[in-house]
């Protein structure tokens, strides 16, 4: 989708720290990390939110999943754990309006969220 930021990325149009890519998904450090480790997952299909995820796309977030299990291994931080973070709209502080998951580790995580 033109004008999307990280329909450009998954094209190499605009450059990142790919750590990650295949057919279906492009993962890629945060420009502004929150912890040690964070990563973003990407679908290369544009989807803007998690809402617009159709029943017939859900193959989608089981990809992302198992990717997010290899690039946590690739990291070292499947023992110690780590954090996977969905944003959705406004109030769930989505940003860039293509789906993606954000991976966070390295650090003890906080809970309840801010
Ligand atoms: P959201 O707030 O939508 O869940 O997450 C968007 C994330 O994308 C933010 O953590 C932000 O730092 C990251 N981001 C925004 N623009 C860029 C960019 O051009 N390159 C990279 N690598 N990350 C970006
Ligand atoms: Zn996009």
């Amino acid at each position: 989708m033109q004008d999307c930021i990280f329909c450009q990325i998954a094209h190499h149009e605009i450059p990142s720290t790919v750590v990650f890519e295949d057919d279906e998904v492009i993962a890629f450090e945060d420009i502004d990390p929150q912890a040690p480790v964070h990563i973003l997952l990407v679908p290369k299909q544009h989807i803007n939110t998690l809402m617009e995820l159709k029943e017939n796309e859900m193959e989608v977030l089981q990809h992302l999943f198992l990717v997010t299990q290899q690039i946590a291994t690739m990291k070292q931080i499947e023992y110690s754990g780590f954090r996977v973070v969905l944003n959705c709209n406004s109030h769930g502080g989505q940003t860039v309006y293509h789906l993606h998951a954000h991976l966070l580790g390295g650090r003890k995580m906080n809970w309840p969220p801010g």
